[in-house]
């Protein structure tokens, strides 16, 4: 579960996280009084599950309260990322004299929580990460005793060769991992950790992601949760039951078994395409999942193609088949479909299909690179 920076940086102000004052409004007007409330000199920034706010325009410098209403007025309605601006921070100006970036990940290969700190922070970390990767420094933690006083320090003179600001850092760093466990955080970062012309070492934005899997254990973290901001397919996925991802490519994927699913990604990948989304539809073979699922995919205007590619094990092909004519009674669909179903009655499923219309594949490799084609080819 995504949070927002306005809740994020509350949890972090919580841990005593060094955090500018800020209010969330919903309106211009409300952003003039908050600028005024301030002290005039504001930056509005858009709240929304998204990063590079700062890039598509949603995080912009406001010089007067008149200012900052024009600005906000800008922004609230705005879309990010297929996401609209419903709600805008508004904090003070800091100057600043450096970017930073703090992040905690989940690393897989060391089965640790992972802090990663670059003096390269502001922009896209993602680039750092990818062309100078030397610029980031890892510390896996120890789940036993967090992140310890030394290790902190000289992760904090990796930023910043002043001791001041180092210590001020390392203190930062371990008030974060321990936000992070506190709230069951798959992530959680702050970028960028600006320093002032005065020396001052503070969080200037802040992205933390929730474990699903902490939700039920922490009701005050799961009450954070903002459907109204949340992207509606995922919503609609949610209350159907589906494990739903929505991605940016053309490809709508139905696929039954989340490993079953990552491999078709990978595939549509490898043939050239991009999946439009990742969709597990479970183990059970209930048809009226399938017609969630295909209500959610069809509903995507950037999908170009659907692939349906289900291994009948407990789930019966069948009654997937069945699903997919009911759905299709019920949606008719814009876009070309491709179906590849094997296993469990997959020769009922095959004759339920070839009766109503449609053609259906056995080969996984052929099915992908069918879907690929129909989506307008290969990248
Ligand atoms: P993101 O683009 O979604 O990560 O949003 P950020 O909150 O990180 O803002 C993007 C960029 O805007 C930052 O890296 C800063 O360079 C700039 N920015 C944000 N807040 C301030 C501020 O108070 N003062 C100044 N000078 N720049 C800011
Ligand atoms: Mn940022």
């Amino acid at each position: 579960m995504n949070l927002h920076e306005y809740q994020a940086r509350e949890i972090l102000r919580r841990h005593g996280i060094p955090v500018p004052e800020g209010e969330v409004v919903t309106t211009p007007a409300a952003a003039k009084a908050a600028a005024t409330r301030l002290g005039g000199s504001v930056v509005v920034k858009a709240q929304v599950h998204a990063g590079g706010r700062g890039k598509a325009g949603g995080v912009k410098l406001a010089k007067t309260p008149d200012e900052a209403e024009a600005v906000a007025a800008k922004i609230i309605g705005m879309t990010i990322k297929g996401l609209t601006v419903q709600k805008v921070l508004v904090v003070p100006a800091t100057d600043i004299a450096s970017e930073s970036y703090l992040g905690i990940i989940v690393d897989r290969e060391s089965q640790r929580p992972m802090l990663m700190v670059s003096a390269a922070g502001g922009i896209d970390i993602e680039e750092v990460a990818a062309k100078t990767p030397e610029k980031i420094h890892r510390r896996a933690i120890d789940p036993r005793y967090g992140l310890l006083a030394h290790q902190a320090l000289a992760l904090g003179f990796q930023l910043y060769p002043d001791v001041t600001k180092a210590r001020a850092a390392a203190a930062i760093m371990q008030q974060l991992v321990t936000a992070a466990y506190d709230v069951g955080a798959s992530l959680a970062e702050i970028n960028p950790l600006v320093t002032t012309p005065e020396g001052k070492v503070l969080a200037l934005d802040a992205k933390i992601v929730i474990d699903d899997n902490e939700l039920d254990r922490k009701p005050a973290i799961a009450a954070l949760r903002d459907a109204s901001a949340e992207a509606p397919a995922e919503v609609q996925a949610r209350e159907a039951g589906l494990t739903f991802i929505k991605l940016e490519g053309s490809v709508g994927c139905c696929v039954n078994g989340a490993g079953l699913a990552m491999a078709t990604m990978d595939l549509v990948k490898y043939y050239g395409g991009d999946p439009a989304n990742f969709l597990d539809i479970g183990g059970s073979s209930n048809p009226q999942k399938v017609v969630n699922a295909l209500k959610i995919i069809t509903a995507d205007s950037n999908v170009r193609a659907i692939l349906f590619n289900i291994f009948g094990g407990i789930t019966r092909t069948d009654d997937v088949a069945n699903g997919i004519v009911q759905a299709t009674g019920q949606v008719p669909l814009k876009v070309p479909i491709v179906i590849r179903l094997t296993g469990t009655n997959e020769q009922e499923a095959m004759r339920i299909l070839k009766k109503a219309g449609f053609d259906a594949l056995t080969d996984m490799d052929q099915a992908v690179q069918q879907a690929v084609a129909a989506a307008g080819g290969a990248r």
